[in-house]
């Protein structure tokens, strides 16, 4: 028998309060839930959605699994209506179930609802299972959109399909042959909005250990911004122990173990294990999606008010305030402008300008595309351009990428 051997990681990231993504790994099904809606909504619905998929998981078939999906979804609806603070919460779910009975062959089930996703690792690089349930997927579908477009568009959080939503919700399902050897990447948008395909791909191809590739996608995904909350499942197809052996290693990896260490590094935390306590009423307005549901209000002040004084003093520190304002803006825009670095724009090594992730609302911006495909880069050479290092001028930079270019005849037309 086939069973799945997986690492995984879920993070808050570096820009939100709270974690809301959720996931689950059983021997023979992985569950990545990504969570929307204000007032713990989000953090309620995804764990709601993969505490049903725990519960009803059978592994009969594949219509099972999808079955289990909209179990899931009547789940989520039935919490929100018990709860009126939680109403409007919904998730998006995506799954993957070895399915299958003796005498037939074993069979690997996909189901999505939403814009989490599912890749298989593939000889070129990273073949996506799923189709996401997004505006910015319609988009590009109906060629208003490039995929390049997409990957920048200031709505690329809103989803069109998720749980909780409806009673009734159609669930995407892909089925293939179980193959032993075959890598699977489970992921919410905070990773594939933040990492390119191609980098993923060779991350996955880099790390042999599922722990090891989770913790080091997360950790690039939290360098290149970390904007939303991260989650990935890292699942292989082994041949079943007869022991527990092969399924010790469906740990959470420890931040101690990985070398990354720096002022970036994050702490790696199960998104099952204690939760951040802090309240995040901010909805996110982008996630709010067609649906309206956004829950987000602001507390009025019930004391009554009274106008400040206005004195030679006040105007004066006023004044003082705005000149350090200024010149804390001037020096960040300065800050955030000053550094260069070489990284992946699509497929290709490219020149920025900037600093990696961006400094707050300042992003880094493409200076020169080379010719060079990321994944015609060795492994050696792909870690520095994963890692983004930074240079203290252009020229460094430059040389940098023209050494790149030296090695062989890759940049040639
Ligand atoms: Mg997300």
């Amino acid at each position: 028998m086939i069973s799945l051997r997986a690492g995984m990681v879920s993070d808050t990231g570096r820009v939100r309060a709270i974690n809301q993504d959720s996931l689950l790994v059983l021997e023979h099904l992985a569950v990545v839930a990504d969570g929307m809606g204000g007032h713990r909504g989000g953090e309620v619905a995804s764990q709601v959605a993969v505490d049903s998929m725990a519960e009803a998981w059978m592994g009969s078939s594949a219509e099972g699994l999808v079955e289990n999906v909209r179990t899931a979804n009547r789940r989520v609806i039935e919490r929100a209506d018990a709860e009126p603070e939680l109403r409007g919460m919904g998730t998006t779910l995506v799954a993957v179930g070895l399915v299958g009975n003796a005498d037939g062959p074993p069979t690997v089930a996909v189901a999505n609802v939403g814009d989490s996703r599912v890749y298989l690792l593939v000889d070129d690089g990273l073949e996506q299972l799923t189709v996401d349930h997004s505006l910015v997927e319609g988009l590009v579908r109906s060629g208003r959109i490039t995929r390049d477009e997409a990957l920048v568009h200031p709505q690329r959080s809103i989803v069109t399909r998720a749980l909780g939503i409806d009673t009734s919700v159609d669930v995407d399902l892909l089925e293939r042959p179980a193959r032993v050897g075959d890598r699977f990447l489970l992921c919410s948008d905070g990773l594939s909005n933040e990492v390119p395909q191609s980098l993923m791909a060779s991350i996955l191809q880099r790390f042999a250990e599922p722990a090891e590739a989770a913790a080091e996608l997360v950790r690039v995904a939290n360098k290149r911004g970390g904007r939303d909350n991260i989650t990935c499942i890292v699942a292989d197809l082994v041949v079943e122990a007869d022991d527990a052996e092969a399924r010790a290693s469906a740990v959470v990896p420890d931040a101690a173990g990985f070398e990354a260490a720096g002022p970036d590094t994050i702490e790696y935390s199960l998104v099952d294990g204690p939760r951040d306590e802090i309240p995040d009423d901010e909805d996110d307005p982008a996630r709010s999606g067609p649906f309206g549901r956004a829950l987000g209000t602001a507390q009025a002040s019930t004391d009554e008010y009274q106008p400040p004084r206005l004195t030679w003093r006040s105007l004066a520190f006023t004044g003082a305030l705005l000149v350090v304002a200024l010149v804390a803006i001037g020096g960040t825009g300065w800050y955030a402008r000053s550094g260069w670095f070489v990284g992946v724009h699509g497929d290709q090594v490219a020149l920025f300008q900037g600093r990696p992730g961006g400094v707050l609302w300042i992003d880094p911006t493409v200076e020169r595309t080379s010719r060079i495909h990321y994944n015609d880069l060795t492994p050696d050479e792909q870690e520095r351009v994963a890692d983004e290092q930074e240079f203290s001028s252009r020229e460094e930079a430059e040389d940098f990428l023209d050494s790149l270019c030296d090695t062989d005849d890759r940049c040639d037309p």
